[in-house]
């Protein structure tokens, strides 16, 4: 039955989520109704139950099991890291390792060779949605300390997505709420610079004594060792080492383990082993999030500045290639409002972010505005192509038609086809009603403008 079950989610949940979340579930026990399923861990158990929960009980019961409930239990023996080798140089590392940091500068945490925090990166900061939640999730849990759950965390995504910012939060965190923690982050390149130096310096015993006297170990941007054999070499023993001593290690790369070319293969499998999380690229709605509370900051700081209406939203939807970009966009738009003394509104913004902007130029099609109409109404593609007649579906759908026939080049007849085959006298009718509505509402008015430069511009 399990294994069906299995199959079956696999096909429902996708590869990736299959392999972090119902692979390790093992189907302990089923009696009285109950489902009792083993996980290697509560947050797994949590994040299981909440996600996926009712699918598994769905497809138990399809099965012919009688389940009203699922039980979720940490189990007793954790498969993945019991299964550790026994690594021969970590071995080796003395049990308790004397604290002297490298070069002999006494002792303690002041002499972590880590990178400096950035003060801004905390989880107050951290704007929360649909794309990066479970990496979020995932490193709250890392954050509050206690016992390793998952071992090594590790976080991946593309470039601006918010890794190092979660990583600094988790760090800021820890320190917190356990002072004498010896948390350390730094980046891998900084990693190979100190080990490198520690060879040249004829140091490394220091360097190993020290890396393995931590109690969390963050490695930002690893994908930067792939390929430098000596310093991936030494990085898997850390490693190693660190895991045996239950210590924490929060890993991140621009992707996932299996994907980072000249990564020796037990270093990727190593990797593997504890949770991989990836913050997906940001949704429209992240983005807004994230310009509205750096603007909230901006009001503050440029007292007296006045933002218009619609231009957070403009850039939302505009500059979607990483958070850095739209911070960036933001930072510069309110330093040259403040600068000219000028209120913040759509014109300003196209000009003077003109070469981001630039960047996304190009054709408008008749699909893109369909789907930029339901986006802003919040109603659904399907819903605007279909038959329904209602006017909180039939207005956005006629405003589209209105935006297809002064935006793209396409005749009435091919827009007709295009909005789930209507007759060209259909589109016609559609666009005279917005034409005629516009003239006595300047909502409307405001609206189709707003939507017009979202498209174009
Ligand atoms: P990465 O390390 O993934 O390349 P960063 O963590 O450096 O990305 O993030 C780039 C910038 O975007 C930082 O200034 C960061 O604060 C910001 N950022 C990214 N994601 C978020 C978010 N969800 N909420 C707030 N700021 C974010
Ligand atoms: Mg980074």
């Amino acid at each position: 039955t399990w294994g069906r079950v299995r199959d079956e989610l696999f096909k429902a949940v996708g590869k990736n989520n299959y392999v972090t979340w119902i692979e390790p579930l093992k189907l302990a026990d089923l009696s009285g109704g109950i489902a009792r399923i083993e996980v290697p861990n509560s947050f797994m158990g949590d994040w299981v139950s909440r996600n996926f929960g009712d699918q598994i009980r769905s497809l138990l019961n399809k099965s012919g099991e009688e389940v009203d409930r699922l039980e979720f239990h940490v189990s007793a023996t954790r498969p993945v890291q019991a299964a550790r080798l026994a690594d021969p140089a970590a071995m080796a590392s003395p049990k308790k390792p004397a604290r002297t940091a490298m070069n002999g500068r006494g002792s303690e945490d002041a002499d972590l060779p880590g990178a400096p925090l950035d003060g801004r990166f905390t989880f107050d900061s951290f704007v929360v949605g649909k794309p990066n939640e479970l990496a979020h999730a995932a490193a709250r849990r890392v954050a509050e300390g206690g016992a390793v759950t998952f071992n090594p965390l590790f976080l991946y995504g593309g470039v601006g997505l918010g890794k190092t910012h979660l990583m600094h939060a988790i760090a800021h965190e820890l320190q917190l709420r356990q002072p004498e923690a010896r948390v350390l982050y730094l980046s891998a390149e900084q990693f190979m610079y100190r080990f490198v130096q520690a060879l040249r310096e004829k140091q490394i015993m220091d360097f190993k004594e020290l890396f393995r006297s931590v109690d969390v170990l963050m490695v930002d941007d690893v994908q930067f060792i792939a390929g430098k054999d000596s310093t991936q070499e030494e990085f898997f023993h850390t490693f190693n080492a660190l895991v045996d001593q239950h210590k924490q290690i929060v890993i991140s790369a621009d992707r996932a383990p299996g994907e980072i070319k000249d990564l020796e293969e037990r270093i990727k499998s190593r990797l593997q082993c504890g949770l991989v999380v990836d913050l997906h690229p940001t949704d429209y709605e992240l983005r807004l999030g994230i310009l509205q509370t750096k603007a909230e900051g901006y009001r503050q700081q440029y007292a007296g500045l006045q933002l218009a209406p619609g231009v957070l939203e403009f850039l939302a939807h505009r500059i979607t290639t990483n958070v850095r970009v739209l911070e960036g966009a933001l930072t510069r738009l309110f330093a040259f409002a403040s600068l000219v003394g000028r209120e913040i509104t759509l014109d300003l913004a196209q000009d003077c972010l003109a070469d981001i902007l630039r960047h996304s130029d190009r054709r408008v099609t008749i699909e893109e505005i369909q789907r930029k109409v339901a986006e802003h109404y919040n109603i659904r593609l399907s819903d605007m192509i279909g038959p329904k007649r209602v006017r909180t579906i039939a207005r956005p759908r006629q405003i589209a038609m209105h935006l297809c026939k002064h935006m793209t080049t396409r005749s009435l007849p091919e827009i007709g086809r295009r909005f789930g085959g209507r007759d060209h006298t259909t589109i016609m009718h559609g666009i005279r009603k917005i034409d005629e509505l516009r003239a006595g509402d300047s909502q409307l008015a405001e609206d189709l403008e707003l939507l017009r430069r979202l498209i174009s511009a």
